[in-house]
């Protein structure tokens, strides 16, 4: 055992009571609380530690919003749809094929959206967006705001633990600039992606990972200037296999890992995807990451300027202000998905998203996702919304995405606030009327 000291027990604050407290702000925790404040929850609170809400899709650089139809319908609905509609009004907010256009065989659509990456798929036009991180944070705010006295946002707050009556969550503790506090909740909904309160809690999880795979890599993205996007795409799609053979083959000698560029709303500009094997919840790692990418950019960047065109006059713009991370903590929870969900066409009756499927070698069909993957086996009061909700390694890498987060996020919000309407648990929560709000809320459900 590693040396350890004893800290002396101490009285802790209470900064705030809420109905439904949500700790992490990403795609998941963003949507839990606006979908429970609109489903009729009184007070919602949400923590963040850091200075923005939205998680990987604007601290993280994480920019696309990808595979949100099959087979030329859409399935995308809810919060994440509305995401992709407030940011469409923006300039230089979105980017991305017309959603009338999903499905589309039309050459010349096909040519424009090829180099995109995520926009077509079996020859057809597939459903997604690029956002603007920063224009992104604004929104995010607009939609809390727009709530009113309803929610109730602490930025600056680190979820460090977790206040319990046996097997019952009753808040949580957080570290901030005013020291360690508690925030009290009537249900409780860990967004924080890598199951942190929940961990606190005492609730199962499993953290096996394949290093192959997307989800046990981490990143450090970073954003260019002076760019021309369209070249590279068009010349990308012509000379894919020099690209892909050839030149990401000679950034990864360089950097020590895969990275690629990916488009941004303006042409002038795109942001570097890069896949690096560690593990976000080792501090050597999340330190080498960052240091290492930071070391060998420059390289990468001057290698792109004299070798790949679109990128003669490309310069650093800035390094996205959160550390990548796609995967972690898996919750032990009421139902895991597997697998067999892939392989199979399962339905459930408590579907809440679906997964469209964008990879054929891994799945074929739809994948849907059923309510008690984010319903803890033993913990009371507590849901587990985005990306470490109950899974193998190989369906949580295939459903870990954006919009399957915000997905999670939004039926988490709604059953917080139907369980405290209707005087359940969120365990035994009336499924139905979950369902039919998120109807109402525009979600999509394939039933
Ligand atoms: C480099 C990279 C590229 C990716 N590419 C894509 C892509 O192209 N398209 C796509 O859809 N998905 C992509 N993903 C995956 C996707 O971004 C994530 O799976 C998704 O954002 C997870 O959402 P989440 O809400 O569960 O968690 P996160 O987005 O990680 O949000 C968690 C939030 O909780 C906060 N938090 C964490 N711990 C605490 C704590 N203890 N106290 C308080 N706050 C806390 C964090 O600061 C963060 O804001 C990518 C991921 C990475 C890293």
């Amino acid at each position: 055992m590693s040396k350890v000291i004893m800290e002396p027990s101490r009285q802790i604050p209470i900064l705030d009571e809420a109905d439904v407290l949500v700790i992490g702000s990403g795609p998941a925790g963003h949507s839990a609380a606006v979908a429970a404040a609109r489903a009729g929850a009184e007070k919602v609170v949400l923590v963040e530690r850091y200075n923005h809400l939205g998680g990987m899709a604007t601290g993280g650089f994480v920019l696309l919003i990808p595979h949100l139809s099959f087979g030329g319908k859409v399935m995308s609905g809810g919060l994440q749809q509305e995401w992709i509609d407030r940011m469409e009004k923006r300039s230089y907010g979105s980017i991305g094929p017309n959603r009338a256009d999903t499905g589309s065989v039309d050459p010349e659509l096909i040519q424009k959206w090829a180099g995109y990456w995520g926009f077509v798929l079996n020859d057809n036009i597939n459903y997604g967006a690029y956002l603007d991180p920063d224009q992104l944070k604004v929104v995010l705010d607009e939609m809390v705001h727009e709530q009113g006295d309803k929610i109730t946002t602490y930025l600056h707050g680190w979820a460090v633990g977790a206040v319990m009556d046996e097997d019952t969550i009753k808040g949580v503790v957080i570290e901030s600039k005013e020291g360690r506090q508690a925030i009290m909740g009537k249900v409780v909904i860990d967004c924080t992606g890598d199951a942190d309160v929940c961990a606190f809690a005492g609730g199962g999880f499993d953290e096996d990972r394949d290093r192959s795979l997307r989800s046990a890599s981490m990143a450090s993205v970073y954003r260019l200037g002076g760019v021309d996007f369209r070249k590279f795409a068009d010349w990308k799609t012509a000379n894919f296999k020099e690209w892909y053979e050839v030149h990401m083959a000679n950034m990864a000698r360089i950097t020590g890992f895969k990275m690629s560029p990916h488009a941004t709303p303006r042409n002038d500009q795109c942001w570097i995807n890069n896949w690096i094997p560690k593990y976000c919840l080792d501090i050597r790692d999340l330190t080498a990451v960052e240091m290492s990418v930071r070391k060998t950019m420059f390289e990468a960047i001057e290698y792109l300027r004299v070798n790949i065109p679109g990128f003669k006059d490309a310069y650093l713009i800035d390094i996205a202000p959160q550390t990548g991370t796609r995967g972690s903590r898996r919750i032990h929870g009421m139902y895991k998905l597997t697998k067999d969900d892939l392989d199979n066409t399962f339905e459930h009756e408590d579907t809440v998203s679906v997964v469209p499927p964008f990879n054929f070698s891994v799945c074929q069909t739809p994948t849907e996702i059923p309510y008690r993957v984010m319903v803890p086996s033993k913990i009371e009061n507590l849901l587990v919304a985005g990306r470490s909700f109950s899974s193998s390694h190989e369906a949580n890498d295939w459903s870990n995405l954006i919009p399957h987060c915000a997905n999670l996020g939004q039926a988490a919000g709604v059953s917080a606030a139907v369980s405290l309407d209707e005087g359940t648990t969120v365990r035994e929560v009336n499924i139905k009327r979950v369902q039919a709000i998120l109807r109402d809320q525009k979600s999509y459900l394939p039933r």
